[in-house]
């Protein structure tokens, strides 16, 4: 049984993902590189648990229970006596991979070892460990603690009893797990990026603007938001990378980035995060 869970990564993922687990009643271990990133990590959780607090969510008592079970790490070591450890690191395949060597090193055998990665291949991952029927992918969506859907990928060679912990670990944290296999992209990205992709060549086409764009598909086919205003918050140049790897890993020409995608990266538009994409924040 998972009792004893550690994060990889306290950024915006890293912490959404210990917040849910802290909440599950888990003992969590918040690791990142540097003592102040671990520390505005759990920042962002307290701040998110004291709106909770203040909306009547959850009680006082409950929120100082659920921080007291989350210890700060600057120290893969920490890994040492853990159960299950789900890295949220950096999009960098050579960092994920020097982060798996080092926990396979460290981990208990029993511990298994998932990636929150959006778009790396997680049978690559598992291989340059000891225990690839132990790795598998837990994808879960921005913002954590909202979002209902944790995707879960099976690495080649990853076990039906490692689906199940963490199909099981998904439920106790009040997600839905839904089962895919490794491919590029996985489901979620393989069909939403495609579709951005596809918004902003109607945009580099002149068939409408950025805003026409959105209000069609919010409109017309109830999307909370436009494709474009959602590019924006992921990042345009998360989006061209994970575009590059649907066109490099499945070769079909209908996953090539749109020019006008990779012009607004080369510009440094990166959307939200730099103040301008196909809007500007900057007002
Ligand atoms: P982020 O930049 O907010 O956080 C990454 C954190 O990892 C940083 O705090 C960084 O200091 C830390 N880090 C880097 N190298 C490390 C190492 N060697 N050991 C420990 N910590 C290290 O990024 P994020 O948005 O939280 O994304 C994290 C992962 O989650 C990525 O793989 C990303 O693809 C995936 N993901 C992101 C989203 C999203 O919407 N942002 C959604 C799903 C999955």
């Amino acid at each position: 049984m998972v009792q004893k869970f550690m994060v990889v990564g306290a950024g915006q993922m890293g912490s959404g993902i210990a917040q849910v687990a802290a909440q599950a009643g888990l003992q969590v271990v918040l690791n990142d590189i540097k003592e102040e990133f671990v520390q505005r990590g759990l920042g962002v959780i307290t701040k998110n648990l004291t709106r909770d607090v203040q909306k009547g969510r959850k009680t006082q008592d409950e929120m100082d229970a659920i921080l007291s079970r989350i210890q700060p790490s600057t120290s893969l070591e920490d890994a040492k006596d853990v159960d299950f450890v789900v890295e949220a690191a950096v999009e960098n395949m050579e960092i994920k991979t020097k982060i798996f060597q080092q926990l396979d090193e460290i981990a208990p055998a029993h511990a298994i070892l998932a990636s929150n990665t959006s778009s790396l291949p997680i049978t690559e991952v598992a291989a340059v460990t000891k225990r690839p029927e132990q790795v598998i992918g837990m994808h879960f969506m921005n913002p954590v603690p909202v979002m209902q859907l944790i995707e879960v990928i099976r690495g080649l060679a990853t076990s039906d009893e490692t689906y199940k912990i963490v199909a099981d670990l998904s439920e106790k944290m009040g997600k839905t797990a839904v089962e895919v296999n490794d491919f590029p992209g996985f489901v979620s990205n393989r069909i939403l990026l495609p579709m951005i992709n596809e918004a902003i060549y109607c945009v580099y086409e002149g068939v409408a603007t950025p805003e026409s764009v959105d209000e069609v598909m919010k409109l017309g086919m109830n999307h909370p938001m436009g494709p474009l205003t959602l590019a924006d918050f992921i990042g345009l140049d998360t989006c061209l990378s994970i575009m590059e790897i649907l066109h490099e890993g499945l070769g079909d020409s209908k996953y090539r980035p749109c020019p006008l995608l990779r012009k607004y990266v080369k510009a440094g538009w990166l959307g939200r995060k730099s103040g301008r994409g196909f809007y500007n924040y900057q007002q």
